[in-house]
C-alpha cells in the first residue's frame, strides 16, 4: 500500500506575504531568514511551505553556495524580486572574479569560508559594530570571504558566535521572531558582543584586505603597472598561502607581522584554541600573502631565495594551475638544478600526464618546466624522456 503523504502543494502557490528589499552587499541566506521572520516562521518551515517541498533539506545545506535554478525560479516568482537581485546575494556570483567553478562543486572553495568541514561546525562570521549601525540587522557577503577577517569599516576581527552563550551563528535555528541580530539560542544581542579590536602593529593586515576587498570589487589588481584579472590572484592564494605557513621556520624579514605571527603558532602549539585563533591565523597569512604582491618583485623573490622554495616547489602538487601562474612564476623565480639533481623516471611520467590532462602540450621544454630541470643540458632527464617518448 502507497504510504499516504500529507498534500502540501497548494500552498506552494502561495506568494510572499511580505518582501523586505535586499540590500546592497547582503548575503541569499541573510535575506532569506528576514523573510521567514516576516512570515513568523522558521526557516526550514517557510522554505517547505512558500519555496520548495524540500525546504528542510535546503536549510541543512549552504544556500549561499548552492546552484539550483530552480530555488532561483522559485524565489523570483514569489517574491517579485528579478534573477539578477535574487543571483546577486548568492556567493555564485562571484564565480569567475574571486573563485573558479568545477562542475558540481557542492563545497565551496577556499576562497570562501566553510561552515561545515570533516571536524567543525563554524558560525556565519560578523561585524557586531556594523550590525549595531543597521537600521535593520543584515548579514554582508564579504563576511564570507577567507580573505576578509577584520571589518575594515570598524577595524575589528569578526566573530561567528554569540559571546553570551557561546552558539555559533546559524540562521536554520532561529526561531524566535525577532531579527537577525538575537542569538538564536538565548536571544542575547550579537550587537553587544565585544570583538578584538586591532591594534596598531596590525594596521598592515587591515591594508591587506582592503587591498584584496578592492581588486575584488574592481575585478582586478595592479602588479607591477599591468592589469591582473582578480581570479588569477585569488587562485594563487591557497598556493602561497600552502608555501608560506611554515611557522617558525619562516624567514621573512622585511613582513611587518612575521613576530605576531610566530607567536600564535607557537600558542596554538600549546592551548587548545584553535578554533578561536584561527581567525588571526587567516589574518596575519592573508597579510603575508599580499606582502608578497608588494614591493614586485622583491619580495617573492626574496621569500623564495631565502626560504629555499624552488620554481617546483611553487608549483608542485597543485593539479589546476592557471597558465598565468606559471608563467609568472616562471618569470621570476629561476629554474634550478640544472644539471645538478638526480631525476626519475616516475617524476617524467607524472609531468607528461599532468600535461596531458591540462590539455598542454607534451615537448621536452614544456615536460622540464614541469620537472623542473634544464631541458637540454640536464642529461639524465633528457635520456629518461627520449626512453619513454621511444616506448609511447
Ligand atoms: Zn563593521
Ligand atoms: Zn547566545
Amino acid at each position: 500500500m502507497a504510504k499516504r503523504k500529507r498534500d502540501t502543494s497548494w500552498i506552494q502557490n502561495y506568494f510572499f506575504l511580505i518582501v523586505p528589499q535586499p540590500f546592497e552587499d547582503e548575503l541569499l541566506s541573510s535575506w532569506l531568514t528576514r523573510v521567514a521572520i516576516e512570515h513568523k516562521r522558521k526557516l526550514s518551515i517557510f522554505l517547505s511551505l512558500y519555496v520548495k517541498k524540500e525546504g528542510s533539506s535546503i536549510s541543512r545545506t549552504d544556500i549561499d553556495f548552492l546552484y539550483d535554478e530552480n530555488l532561483f525560479e522559485a524565489l523570483v516568482t514569489k517574491s517579485n524580486l528579478t534573477k539578477k537581485d535574487i543571483l546577486k546575494m548568492s556567493l555564485r556570483s562571484e564565480e569567475g572574479y574571486l573563485y573558479s567553478c568545477k562542475e558540481n562543486n557542492l563545497y565551496p572553495p577556499n576562497q570562501i569560508r566553510k561552515l561545515v568541514d570533516k571536524r567543525n561546525h563554524y558560525g556565519l562570521m560578523y561585524c557586531p559594530k556594523c550590525l549595531a549601525e543597521d537600521k535593520i540587522p543584515y548579514f554582508r557577503k564579504k563576511w564570507r570571504y577567507q580573505f576578509y577577517n577584520v571589518c575594515t569599516k570598524h577595524e575589528l576581527f569578526l566573530t561567528d558566535r554569540c559571546w553570551v552563550c557561546y552558539e555559533r551563528v546559524n540562521f536554520s535555528k532561529i526561531v524566535h521572531n525577532k531579527n537577525l541580530a538575537i542569538c538564536s539560542k538565548c536571544e542575547k544581542d550579537l550587537r553587544t558582543s565585544v570583538c578584538k579590536n586591532i591594534e596598531d602593529y596590525h594596521r598592515y593586515g587591515l591594508e591587506a584586505i582592503k587591498w584584496f576587498e578592492e581588486g575584488l570589487d574592481n575585478g582586478y589588481f595592479t602588479i607591477n603597472n599591468k592589469k591582473v584579472h582578480s581570479i588569477l590572484i585569488f587562485d594563487s592564494f591557497k598556493r602561497f598561502v600552502y608555501l608560506l605557513d611554515r611557522k617558525e621556520g619562516l624567514i621573512l624579514n622585511e613582513f611587518p607581522l612575521l613576530n605576531e605571527y610566530k607567536n600564535l603558532c607557537k600558542k596554538l602549539e600549546t592551548y587548545n584554541s584553535k578554533k578561536v585563533c584561527k581567525i588571526y591565523k587567516d589574518f596575519f597569512l592573508t597579510a603575508m600573502v599580499y606582502f608578497l604582491f608588494q614591493n614586485f618583485p622583491n619580495n617573492l623573490q626574496i621569500f623564495a631565495k631565502e626560504n629555499h622554495i624552488t620554481y617546483r616547489d611553487f608549483l608542485h602538487g597543485f593539479q589546476d594551475v592557471s597558465f598565468w601562474y606559471k608563467n609568472f612564476i616562471y618569470n621570476l623565480i629561476p629554474i634550478e638544478n640544472k644539471k645538478g639533481r638526480e631525476i626519475v623516471s616516475s617524476e617524467v611520467v607524472g609531468a607528461i600526464k599532468y600535461l596531458k590532462n591540462i590539455n598542454e602540450q607534451v615537448n621536452i621544454i614544456s615536460v622540464a618546466e614541469i620537472v623542473g630541470c634544464h631541458p637540454s643540458i640536464h642529461k639524465g632527464f633528457k635520456r629518461i624522456y627520449f626512453q619513454l617518448k621511444s616506448k609511447s
